[in-house]
């Protein structure tokens, strides 16, 4: 029952508010619309909501989701309007077990003492509880009471949302000091604060909203320029995080990509912690992180909100398509380099073809009237040795054009089984002479039960002559030659390897060009490779180089196994 001995009756009164004689939910309303962190709202609205209820002390519960937060203000204690986090097992003291019982509907009020509203008041707190209430679940002593300094106690339930819920506690030092005028003013009041509270998590779900969106923009604009690198972008996208997230102020973002880290100045691993991978075509490559880096506790157990780890997925999801389109890109501009390579190529091809059958016929007459010339009787010694000089050169330059024939793939091939190591192995003996002459230390490596390869075993022979010609020509003062099979399906490859002299970037680009050559008249034509290049294309496989200067290069030649071509 309301105590009929009530002194201190409040200044303001129901009516009061409802005919707009004061600013109470304005006040309320003009909290909620700005832009402050929750926990400064709340502190706020509770002074506000002391000072409008003429009570000692105003406390509120929220129940939100896995957290109960609480706040006190009183008249007796300045700067008491604070909100706390309460764990849930701090519900030792008596009163503290009713609040809790009352925010999760346990609390059973006595008809007396409880309005239509579900207001549940105590008029002595230093009576026994079981008078004006019990809690269904708990077997709380006969005489037990709230106690505590207030005596008069009244408790108004909060049902604003689905996932909110709360009290609203009014206290007085005395004790009956509420009456049913008052409990519908003070309800009143909670009733405004319900729907200020309302107004406050709709605004503030707008503002993330908003930021949200204004950081997705921002990341979409940064992807998309095309006059920034690649990882320029990454670091305007980490700078667009933080101000995305609830606490802008406390937060610091960090993406790390392939070991790569871009991260916001001063990043430091916070105690709280949101993160998304970044996942291309199902592999794992990175991750976005946002930490709270300082120790200060929240609002809440969790300061990160489902919104945004929405927000952080979506991010992932935005880098790793870039990731991806960036090295489709490379992957493309390679293919094209290719084609275009190839292309090239294959143009000299036809053009150096039609030159060589040209020159095939003029050269060949040159050669025969020159070796017949020799045979004539009487010749002088020095006519004899120039006409030698004529027949010499001939043949020469009749092996340049039969290397060009083949670069042009014109000669026909006569294809069978070749077995790689046979051809290292058996194959190399004037070589292996040669080796020993330049101090060069031959190494060979051999796969075992390496498959065969469908191929024209004496242009096989020419690649390998070739490069090995090649080597020995890059290592004047000796080195090491290793000859090595391998077998990735459907591959079967030979790698030559050198400790020469290496090559420069610009002469590993051109290598494989017909007439392109770094060595003297004598030494070399520049037709090499490109046979290499041609006969290799001709049997479906692909040539490789690695090199360094100084430190010597490694050939990589591939050609497709019989069995994987037959199984074909
Ligand atoms: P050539 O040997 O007649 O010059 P190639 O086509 O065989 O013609 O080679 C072209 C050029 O490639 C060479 O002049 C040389 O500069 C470079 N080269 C080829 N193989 C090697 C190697 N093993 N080490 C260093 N440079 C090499």
């Amino acid at each position: 029952m309301p105590a009929r001995e009530t002194r201190r009756q409040p200044s303001v009164r129901s009516e009061d508010i409802t005919n707009g004689r004061l600013d109470f939910s304005q006040h309320l309303l003009r909290h909620a619309a700005q832009d402050k962190p929750r926990i400064d709202f709340l502190s706020d609205v509770l002074m506000l909501i002391l000072s409008h209820s003429g009570c000692h002390a105003v406390e509120i519960w929220l129940k939100e989701k896995e957290d109960t937060l609480r706040g006190e203000a009183s008249t007796a204690k300045q700067g008491m309007g604070r909100f706390l986090i309460i764990s849930d097992s701090n519900h030792d003291r008596m009163f503290e077990k009713v609040c809790a019982g009352a925010l999760t509907g346990l609390l059973v009020p006595h008809p007396t003492c409880s309005t239509r509203y579900g207001s549940i008041w105590f008029d002595d707190t230093l009576k026994p509880l079981s008078r004006a209430a019990r809690l269904a679940d708990d077997q709380l002593p006969e005489d037990a009471c709230i106690g505590g300094r207030y005596r008069s106690i009244l408790l108004v339930p909060l049902r604003f949302s689905e996932e909110h819920s709360g009290l609203l506690l009014f206290k007085e030092r005395g004790r009956g000091r509420f009456n049913v005028e008052r409990i519908g003013y003070l309800e009143t009041i909670a009733a405004k604060f319900e729907l200020a509270l309302l107004h406050q998590i709709a605004q503030a779900r707008l503002r993330e909203r908003v930021k949200e969106l204004t950081c997705l923009y921002g990341i979409a604009q940064t992807a998309s320029n095309p006059v920034l690198s690649f990882e320029r972008k990454l670091e305007v996208i980490v700078s667009l995080l933080p101000p995305a997230w609830q606490y802008p102020d406390r937060a610091c973002a960090r993406i790390t990509i392939d070991g790569a880290v871009f991260q916001t100045p001063g990043f430091k691993d916070g105690p709280y912690r949101q993160n998304a991978p970044i996942c291309i075509g199902g592999r794992l490559r990175g991750t976005v992180e946002i930490h709270y880096r300082d120790e200060r506790p929240f609002l809440q157990k969790n300061p990160f909100l489902d919104e945004e780890q929405s927000l952080i997925d979506n991010i992932a999801g935005q880098i790793a398509q870039m990731i991806d389109s960036r090295e489709t890109e490379a992957v493309k501009s390679e293919l094209r380099s290719q084609l275009i390579r190839a292309d090239r190529l294959a143009a000299i091809g036809q053009l150096a073809a039609g030159v060589a059958h040209e020159l095939n016929e003029p050269l060949n007459t040159i050669l025969g009237f020159a070796q017949l010339a020799q045979k004539a009787q009487g010749i002088p010694e020095q006519t004899f040795k120039d006409i030698g000089k004529i027949a010499e050169a001939s043949l020469h330059a009749r092996n340049i054009i039969r290397e060009l024939l083949v670069f042009a793939r014109q000669a026909a091939p006569d294809r069978g089984r070749v077995n790689m190591n046979t051809i290292i192995m058996d194959e190399l003996n004037l070589f292996e002479k040669l080796c020993s002459k330049s101090s060069v230390e031959l190494r060979r490596i051999t796969e075992k039960d390496l498959p065969e390869i469908t191929a024209d075993k004496s242009q096989i022979l020419q690649v390998v002559s070739n490069l090995i010609v090649n080597a020995l020509q890059a290592m004047p003062d000796g080195g090491v030659l290793t000859l090595e099979t391998s077998y990735r399906s459907p591959w079967v490859c030979l790698m030559v390897e050198d400790t020469g002299i290496g090559m420069s970037e610009e002469v590993k680009e051109n290598i494989f060009l017909p007439f392109f050559t770094t060595k003297d008249v004598n030494q070399g034509t520049g037709l090499g490779l490109s046979v290499v290049h041609g006969i290799v294309s001709s049997h479906g496989g692909e040539i490789r180089v690695e090199s360094t200067e100084g430190k010597g290069s490694r050939f990589l030649v591939t050609f497709p196994s019989s069995e994987d071509t037959s199984e074909k």
